[in-house]
């Protein structure tokens, strides 16, 4: 396993790739690595010879209030899980690299990023698209994997890759959970043993949707108050949103008569949690 934070160093790695006629996977990560990253790394070395993880913590993604500056990072913590894990290149590329000083140019898409999380984070998707058509224009992958439990991500990723001709086979792998249900995320570190117990009301609420909808339960409004009441009873818990959405166009539907997504953000105490299910009537 090598370690590259130098753009050039990392360009030329992938173009010599390239000439062997290998596949190169592509992790992107913020790094404070847990099994949902692994299982990123597992599912690209399934389509490719060689695998780049990159770990940066995004400055542009964050909304001025939010974690950026104490997001948890631990790069020695990173190396030793990823060592066990045949990845090829860990790509650490600096912040002043990556947004030297005159730096300008976003990527926004149009209406994926009015949904959701977008609505409460308004600049973070724009902050993802313009770190992600970097990092792809840099590590030059075959194929990228995200994880489904940033299923907005995912979609606008996906969009954004077609709409600008990326050359590029976009993988979304599913959540993996605790043994409890709670999705795995590096901001699960910021919880109190009380806080670990109120988050998982969001798998707790999703699943029980899931019932109610096999139960004949089809009007939207009646399985997202149920889902509010149960996250509701937990202690420290607010609701940023719970959405129930078309699967493609993230658009809020009234009735179940076909595959759904159920998203939902909310916060314990200070840490927001996101999670998301595909619900079939
Ligand atoms: P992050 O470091 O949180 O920006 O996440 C990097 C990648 O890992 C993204 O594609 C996430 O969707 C994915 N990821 C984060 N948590 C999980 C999880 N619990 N299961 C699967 N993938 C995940």
């Amino acid at each position: 396993m090598e370690i590259i934070s130098d753009i050039k160093k990392m360009r030329e790695w992938s173009d010599n790739v390239r000439l062997k006629e290998q596949r190169i996977g592509f992790v992107p990560t913020m790094g404070f690595l847990h099994e949902g990253h692994l299982s990123l790394i597992r599912e690209a070395q399934r389509y490719s010879e060689k695998v780049v993880l990159s770990i940066f913590v995004n400055p542009t993604q964050f909304g001025p209030s939010e974690d950026f500056s104490k997001y948890p990072r631990n790069l020695q913590r990173d190396l030793e899980m990823v060592e066990k894990e045949n990845v090829n290149i860990v790509f650490t590329p600096g912040h002043e690299k990556l947004y030297p000083k005159g730096y300008q140019t976003y990527v926004q898409l149009e209406s994926l990023p009015n949904h959701l999380c977008g609505i409460s984070r308004p600049t973070h998707f724009r902050g993802v698209a313009t770190i992600v058509t970097k990092l792809f224009n840099i590590v030059n992958p075959h194929i990228a994997v995200f994880g489904q439990k940033d299923y907005q991500q995912v979609a606008v990723i996906k969009q954004m890759v077609e709409d600008l001709n990326f050359d590029i086979k976009i993988i979304a792998s599913p959540t993996i959970r605790e043994s409890d249900g709670l999705a795995m995320s590096s901001r699960n570190t910021y919880l109190s043993p009380e806080q670990r117990l109120s988050s998982t009301s969001l798998y707790q609420s999703l699943k029980k949707t899931q019932a109610l909808i096999k139960e004949g339960i089809k009007d939207v409004n009646t399985l997202i108050d149920n889902a509010k009441k149960i996250i509701l009873n937990f202690s420290e818990t607010s609701i940023d949103y719970i959405k129930i959405c078309d699967i493609q166009t993230l658009e809020d539907m009234i009735n179940i008569n076909q595959p759904v997504l159920m998203a939902l953000a909310v916060k314990v105490g200070k840490t927001r949690l996101i999670d998301n299910m595909v619900l079939y009537p």
